[in-house]
């Protein structure tokens, strides 16, 4: 089995075929989805889809940096109902984008504090982005992993949260490995460039990574340009298994045992 650990599939992309991609994906093995409400907006449409998919669908619920600016000033309250309901598995994705953002340092270092402790509080793990600036300086993973320095969050599970869609240097990703998280792999890992990406995952090992699309965004290598879904996520896996010098069953069963360290089987 796979899993797609950080999926929008409330995406409008996906307005027209939504049930369609659900059962291609399952048709090619990925048999469980944590999807991503990150926005106010996103919460209900978000139970609702995990409501119809009950024995497939969990949820990540909180505030990107990237909503920062429409943030009704009364956003916890509704963030933490939210949380509470049994599909709720993480909190997330929250973080530091310094790509599109980067004037909103200090509003994003407050929105992600105010958002830390809900990990300890509902006992959930965290899912980050983190996006570095167009200019030297704008390091929103070192911004970001020395902030963590200070979180309580203790699980009783392996992980503690994860570095979603990871594109930082090996040493991001030994701070965070260090930290307790794992280190979310995508479509990214496929692009011709990315071999500093590819070597500082073989580093990671594969029980350190979970696998994931980040869809409608980000496909792999061969439909770039394309709308991302999750039926891709054997191919990124296949990637990964052959990078990694394993089969692709010891890497579908070392991802979804990760994945499961992290949010809870299910
Ligand atoms: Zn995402």
């Amino acid at each position: 089995m796979l899993i797609d650990t950080h999926a929008h599939l409330n995406d409008k992309a996906f307005d027209a075929d939504r049930a369609g991609v659900m059962e291609r994906s399952l048709a090619a093995g990925v048999e469980r989805f944590v999807e991503i409400a990150c926005a106010p907006a996103e919460w209900a449409p978000g139970e609702a889809f995990a409501a119809a998919c009950p024995a497939a669908v969990r949820l990540a619920f909180g505030v990107h940096p990237e909503y920062i600016k429409d943030l009704p000033p009364d956003w916890l309250p509704g963030l933490k109902t939210c949380l509470a309901r049994p599909a709720a598995v993480a909190v997330g994705e929250i973080g530091l984008d310094y790509w599109w953002e980067p004037g909103r340092r200090e509003e994003q270092a407050r929105l992600l504090a105010a958002q830390l402790p809900l990990c300890s509080e509902f006992s959930r793990p965290a899912v980050f982005h983190a996006r570095n600036g167009r200019e030297s300086g704008q390091n929103a993973y070192s911004d970001l992993l020395t902030a963590l320095k200070g979180w309580g969050y203790s699980p009783k599970r392996r992980f503690r949260g994860v570095l979603h869609c990871f594109s930082g240097s090996w040493a991001d990703a030994k701070a965070g490995l260090d930290l307790g998280l794992a280190l979310g792999v995508n479509g990214t890992f496929t692009y011709k460039n990315n071999h500093d990406l590819r070597e500082s995952v073989k580093k990671a090992g594969a029980g350190n990574i979970v696998l994931e699309t980040d869809c409608p965004y980000l496909p792999p290598q061969s439909s770039r340009g394309k709308r991302n879904d999750p039926s891709f996520i054997p191919e990124i896996a296949a990637l990964a298994a052959s990078y990694l010098g394993l089969s692709n069953g010891e890497l579908a069963a070392r991802t979804t045992a990760s994945a499961f360290d992290l949010f809870g089987e299910f």
